[in-house]
């Protein structure tokens, strides 16, 4: 049982903080750093409920996206030009800050570009996303700087290895990250400029009082002049007012395999499937979560032999045809979606801010939101 000790209790529980933030994933710890640079002389504190984060940002694909043609046209349909523009901007912009942010840090990064597949049943939905490419590439030239940000590349299909895809739209400017050395890079550049990150600190409250705010935990209560929720999928415990409902991705990644054609990132079914090459020749794919919505909005991080089954057998059938593989582990993340895309970035109540329901687009859009709920303090 931990009991604080004197020293303890007067100088870290009973101090008050001039920011606490909860959840160490990417917006938990680029809100930290923010605000850091902000006001150099705060005392910063991040709490992190797992030994590691326990959320998105170290179970994610590892994939530096900002939307697949499907899925851009899917947005304007269903909201407006404006708001896709939008949204995309905030992830190429989001992507552009976070790798100058992790400068000089071994991340992962690999330029190698993405694609969007197409299987012979969607062939009426391809022809209608090729009479919009060149509209839908004009649009987006301001924000990527590219003429052609989608390029259809069917000769890429037998050079991938793909069996059973129809089509191949190409896209430049996607790139592979490493998740796990993204977050490392992520903590040690917080540690440097002084702030404190305690991990195995599960929040169970936060009240608001004028003040400042009070943070309850099994180990004790601490207390801020403000407090940030960056705590995204979960954000519904801590605050239950807000819309924000969790969607849990699976994940699998196969043994290192000889020889390997794949190479990038690849998005099917308007981006509920998702796989990509890693560094060392193995293949990571995921998604699925269309299969059985209900089942997937959990907070329970686990599987399901639906997906399990569903992913194996694209795997056999569309990215590893005839090639002996093994899966070498399964995981999943839980990301935090809503009725709107748009993540949610305001203060709830007084000295209690949130910056959360990153809609499944955290790495992109991550160090944006992190930097706009910094501008509000
Ligand atoms: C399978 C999968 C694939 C994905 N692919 C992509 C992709 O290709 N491109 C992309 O842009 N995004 C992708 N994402 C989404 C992206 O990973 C997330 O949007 C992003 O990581 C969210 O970051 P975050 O910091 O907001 O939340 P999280 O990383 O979830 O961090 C929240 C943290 O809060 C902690 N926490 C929760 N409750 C408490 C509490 N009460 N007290 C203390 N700590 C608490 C959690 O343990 C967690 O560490 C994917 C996600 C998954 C799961």
């Amino acid at each position: 049982m931990y009991t604080p000790s004197y020293w303890e209790v007067s100088a870290f529980w009973q101090k008050k903080w001039d920011f606490i933030v909860i959840g160490s994933g990417i917006v938990g710890l680029i809100t930290a750093q923010e605000l850091k640079h902000k006001y150099p002389d705060a005392d910063i504190l991040v709490l992190e409920r797992g030994i590691l984060q326990m959320g998105a940002s170290t179970r994610n694909a590892g994939v530096a996206c900002f939307g697949s043609i499907s899925e851009l046209l899917l947005q304007e349909s269903t909201e407006s030009q404006l708001d896709m523009l939008n949204l995309v901007n905030l992830r190429f912009s989001g992507l552009q800050r976070l790798f100058e942010i992790t400068q000089g840090k071994d991340i992962g990064h690999q330029s190698t570009g993405g694609y969007e597949v197409f299987t012979a049943d969607e062939e009426d939905n391809y022809q209608h996303y090729l009479t919009q490419l060149d509209r839908i590439n004009a649009l987006l030239e301001p924000i990527t700087h590219l003429k052609q940000t989608y390029i259809p590349k069917d000769e890429d299909i037998s050079k991938m290895g793909l069996k059973n895809v129809s089509h191949l739209i190409y896209n430049p400017a996607e790139a592979l990250l490493h998740s796990g050395k993204l977050l490392f890079a992520l903590w040690q550049n917080t540690q440097k400029i002084g702030i404190l990150v305690w991990n195995q600190m599960e929040v169970e409250h936060v009240n608001s009082y004028a003040e400042g705010a009070e943070i309850i935990l099994k180990q004790g209560r601490l207390y801020a002049d403000k407090v940030i929720i960056t705590t995204n999928a979960f954000a519904k415990k801590l605050l239950p007012e807000l819309d924000v409902v969790p969607g849990r991705g699976q994940v699998c990644i196969t043994k290192p395999i000889p020889n390997l054609r794949l190479k990038g990132a690849f998005h099917y079914q308007e981006g509920y499937y998702y796989f990509r090459s890693v560094e060392d020749n193995r293949v990571l794919l995921g998604g699925g979560r269309n299969l059985d919505f209900k089942s997937e909005e959990t907070y329970e991080f686990g599987f399901t032999e639906l997906v399990k089954n569903k992913l194996t057998t694209m795997l056999k059938e569309m990215i590893l045809p005839d090639t002996n593989f093994e899966i070498e582990y399964w995981w999943s993340g839980i990301m935090g979606f809503g009725q709107e895309k748009a993540p949610i970035i305001r203060e709830v109540k007084p000295n209690i801010y949130c910056a959360v329901r990153m809609s499944g687009m955290g790495v992109a859009i991550g160090s944006k939101v992190a930097q706009k709920v910094a501008e509000m303090m």
